[in-house]
């Protein structure tokens, strides 16, 4: 089986993160795609996020109606994971790949999903060229950001010689890049100009930006009053 990991905050879910799984599902025959929500991305240690449970409902909504997409609590805070108590550490993604390879087959194949914007910050990823060994991945186009970078922003050991990027060096780069140590699949195509960021302030000041999400996490977000100003 090909299986997708799509790991982020997801806060909330927006329909640019359904499109980029599904575009991926056909692009690299995924069979399964896992919506890894964030419990504390590395990355992001100092900001305050929604709590991990509404994160979580709100993925489980968006994706219920899609049988191969599957909300994972691989990275949930251990009180809700039903996991054994660990040590408290920030939850990198190449643990979380590693744990999801052990519930699968060896001939399973592994994709990692990915925006470009969080793509030009993999280099500063832990242990970012293990990651790399592990899986495939599939990095999506997203406004503001050029796929033409895909190459630059890759762990400086993994990085080729420019005559190899040269194709992918065009603000078109499309189809797959395939390096020593390294294979990425470019959806140039998406174009989604949905933020989690844009959606939150909108119904902070008082909009709606409905139109880029489910209308169930739409709803729920009603319910419970999320991202509403203080
Ligand atoms: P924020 O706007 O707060 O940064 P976000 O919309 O990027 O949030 P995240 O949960 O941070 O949402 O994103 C999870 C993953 O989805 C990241 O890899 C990100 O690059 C990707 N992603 C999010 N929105 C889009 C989009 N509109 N098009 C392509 N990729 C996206």
């Amino acid at each position: 089986m090909n299986i997708g990991l799509f790991g982020g905050t997801f806060d909330p879910v927006h329909r640019g993160h359904i499109a980029v799984a599904r575009a991926a599902m056909e692009r690299c025959k995924l069979h399964r795609v896992y919506f890894v929500v964030a419990n504390v991305p590395p990355h992001k240690l100092r900001q305050s996020h929604t709590p991990f449970a509404h994160r979580f409902a709100m993925m489980a909504l968006a994706t219920a109606a899609e049988k191969a997409f599957v909300p994972s609590l691989l990275e949930a805070p251990e009180e809700l994971s039903g996991a054994k108590p660990r040590s408290q550490k920030p939850n990198y993604t190449i643990d979380t790949m590693r744990s999801l390879k052990r519930s699968f087959n060896k001939r399973d194949k592994l994709f990692f999903l990915i925006g470009m914007d969080a793509f030009c910050d993999i280099g500063k990823w832990h242990d970012a060229e293990a990651l790399f060994r592990e899986c495939e991945f599939i990095v999506a186009g997203r406004p503001g950001y050029s796929l033409a970078d895909v190459a630059n922003a890759l762990p400086e050991r993994l990085r080729p010689r420019a005559e190899v990027t040269r194709p992918f060096q065009r603000q078109a780069a499309t189809g797959n890049l395939v390096l020593p140590g390294a294979t990425i699949h470019l959806l140039a195509d998406l174009h989604q100009p949905a933020s989690a960021t844009a959606i939150r302030q909108a119904i902070s000041s008082g909009k709606s930006l409905d139109r880029f999400l489910d209308p169930l996490v739409s709803e729920y977000i009603k319910k419970m009053k999320l991202y509403r100003a203080t």
